[in-house]
């Protein structure tokens, strides 16, 4: 039982706060569980970052660039998240279009350019994506010296997170809208509702339409971070992924942990709380028994 319409659960990691420690052991203990799952890269981090490709220009390459390049050559980074760390937290830098056009150019010619792009951080971030519900976003704005929409098209960018596409709901359709698969469980589903549709399809202010997805965040206080990902991942709610059919992405940060005041932290070690390990072998043994698939984003997006 490992066809494709077999419920099926994919992480999207964004990788703030992230070090390249973290990330060797995070993936680590997933590939140890046989849990499948991509991950996330930054494009510059001008104040710095492990996780980011480069600082402020192509010229000035990240501490882990050639890793990171590695990862994204094999597919095991998937996501650009978003144009790097431009958050006005962080640098007073701001991403322009001409930055992330040198970087994407240098992507299709060093490596490749990761197929899904997620939003990052506040506002700094000019370069988000606004979709259907612009605000400070200017990624799709034609006007903004910050516009690279057309950009990430052109360089094969398929799949947009914005701000708006985080969910409270943990189960979706699947993606291309397949007919969900025969069970005994197909009444319950009935009784439950159709989920809403995994990835939509959105208008921008650049005339563009772009595929959209959404990822379950769930009503926490503060963005889901390693140690809240046991809580996503709690039986009831994966119960009703294998009741209802159909796909979930979880939206993750799991290099973040959090301090007494509930501040991000990065760099802990071990980097997954107990709980969280506990969660991920609960969820590996489901997939061990074929009742659900846990695959790559890029894989479950298509
Ligand atoms: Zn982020």
């Amino acid at each position: 039982m490992n066809d494709a319409r077999t419920p099926a659960l994919a992480f999207c990691n964004d990788v703030d706060y992230g070090t390249w420690k973290a990330y060797v052991e995070v993936h680590g203990i997933l590939r140890e569980l046989g849990i499948a799952a991509e991950d996330s890269v930054f494009l510059y981090a001008p104040a710095g970052s492990e996780l980011a490709l480069f600082r402020d220009s192509v010229e000035r390459k990240g501490p882990r660039h050639e890793e990171l390049l590695e990862e994204i050559r094999s597919g095991r980074i998937s996501v650009l998240h978003g144009a790097g760390e431009f958050s006005a937290s962080e640098t007073p830098v701001r991403p322009t279009r001409r930055m992330v056009a040198e970087a994407l150019e240098y992507l299709d010619r060093t490596a490749r350019v990761p197929s899904i792009w997620t939003n990052h951080g506040d506002e700094g971030n000019l370069s988000n994506i606004g979709g259907a519900a612009p605000t400070y976003h200017e990624g799709d704005r034609p006007d903004s010296d910050a516009y690279i929409l057309d950009l990430l098209v052109q360089a094969g960018v398929r799949y947009f997170w914005a701000d708006h596409h985080a969910s409270n709901d943990f189960v979706f359709a699947w993606p291309g809208g397949g007919a969900a698969p025969a069970s005994a469980s197909a009444g319950r589903r009935a009784r439950g509702g159709a989920p809403p549709p995994l990835v939509v399809e959105e208008g921008t202010r650049a005339g563009l339409r772009i595929r959209c997805f959404r990822r379950f965040r769930g009503p926490l206080p503060r963005a889901p971070d390693a140690e809240t990902l046991a809580w996503q991942l709690a039986g009831e709610r994966l119960d009703r992924l294998l009741e209802k059919g159909g796909v979930s992405v979880l939206y993750q940060h799991w290099y973040v942990r959090r301090d007494p005041s509930g501040r991000p932290v990065g760099g802990r070690h071990p980097a997954l709380p107990d709980a969280t390990v506990a969660a991920l072998r609960r969820l590996a043994e489901l997939a061990r028994t074929g009742t659900l698939r846990v695959v790559g984003l890029s894989e479950l997006l298509g």
